[in-house]
């Protein structure tokens, strides 16, 4: 059986023309220009170069966007009122702060202080308590980008075992609850998990967020289970995901390549918060009474 590669490349690109054509028709409507603000501290060299795509992806989308770079010795208070700003701008409807922050730098604390009406990255606790209580507002970009390319690629979940590697607030814990969501039945595996392979075997679906280079090999993995791979490991050679594509590409029904797969969704999931985040602020919903 062939497998059906999963190509984030063009899906990214039909979620971000989706995203510019509801811009447009939004803006048309209530005169707003959805606005995200990106606040970079310091110069990590990948973290210049995500910057540069989040606001490249803007311009393509419509969505105003505002770089606001601030030095490596930027301190936490400085970083706290330049949120506080932002939070209080009319124009700018979703913020993310770059991770990761200089060490003297508190990234709970930081991340607490983003309104959660602006949280284009659902890090707040107040998104993770709506994600967790099934009705997510702004899920985290990451695995609402895996969504993405499951639901365009006609995948459903409901009923599926599915099994997430990893248990980062980034990436693993809001996967998992992003497919129970959905009604499938998950396990979370992590650093403690004895016999790993045990439940990957059982997986309708394998999601790979590890960081460990093509951790995940096919004695792994049952025949013609879907396979994520969020992993994104630089090596000499180039990008590689968190499984081994060579050998488990053979036995998977369906699996996403790196680069190409989960990648590039994730900024354009950002571009999709940020206008419903211009939505809601525009029309917030009647919250109904207790
Ligand atoms: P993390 O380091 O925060 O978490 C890694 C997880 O893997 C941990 O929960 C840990 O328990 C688990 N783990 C480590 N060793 C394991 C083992 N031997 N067996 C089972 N589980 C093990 O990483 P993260 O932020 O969740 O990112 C994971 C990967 O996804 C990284 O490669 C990262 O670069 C990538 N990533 C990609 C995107 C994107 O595509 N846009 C976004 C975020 C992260």
């Amino acid at each position: 059986m062939e497998p059906k590669l999963i190509d984030g490349r063009a899906i990214s690109a039909a979620v971000k023309a989706d995203v510019a054509r509801d811009v447009t028709e939004f803006t048309q409507q209530t005169g707003v220009i959805p606005g995200l603000a990106v606040i970079i501290v310091g110069d990590d060299p990948a973290s210049c170069v995500y910057v540069r795509n989040k606001c490249r992806a803007c311009r393509e989308t419509g969505i105003a966007s505002f770089e606001i770079a601030l030095p490596k010795e930027t301190t936490e208070e400085v970083l706290l009122r330049e949120i506080d700003t932002l939070n209080r701008r009319a124009d700018v409807h979703g913020i993310l702060v770059q991770l990761p922050l200089p060490r003297h730098i508190r990234e709970e604390v930081v991340l607490r202080a983003i309104s959660p009406d602006k949280d284009v990255d659902g890090f707040h606790p107040v998104n993770m308590g709506f994600l967790l209580s099934g009705r997510p507002r702004f899920a985290p970009c990451t695995p609402a980008g895996v969504m993405e390319l499951l639901d365009r690629c006609g995948i459903s979940v409901d009923g599926m075992h599915c099994v997430v590697i990893g248990r980062s607030n980034i990436v693993g814990k809001p996967m998992a609850q992003l497919l129970l969501a959905r009604n499938a039945t998950v396990t979370v595996c992590h650093s403690h998990t004895e016999d790993l392979p045990f439940y990957t075997r059982s997986a309708d679906l394998l999601v790979a967020a590890v960081g460990k280079p093509r951790f995940v090999c096919a004695d792994m993995v049952k025949d013609g289970a879907v396979v994520i791979d969020v992993g994104i490991n630089r090596l000499s050679e180039g990008l590689c995901g968190d499984v081994d594509f060579a050998t488990v590409s053979a036995k998977a029904s369906a699996i996403t390549p790196v680069p190409g797969g989960v990648g590039p969704m994730t900024i354009a999931m950002l571009m999709k918060n940020t206008l419903l985040a211009a939505r809601l602020l525009a029309c917030p919903p009647v919250e109904p009474r207790a």
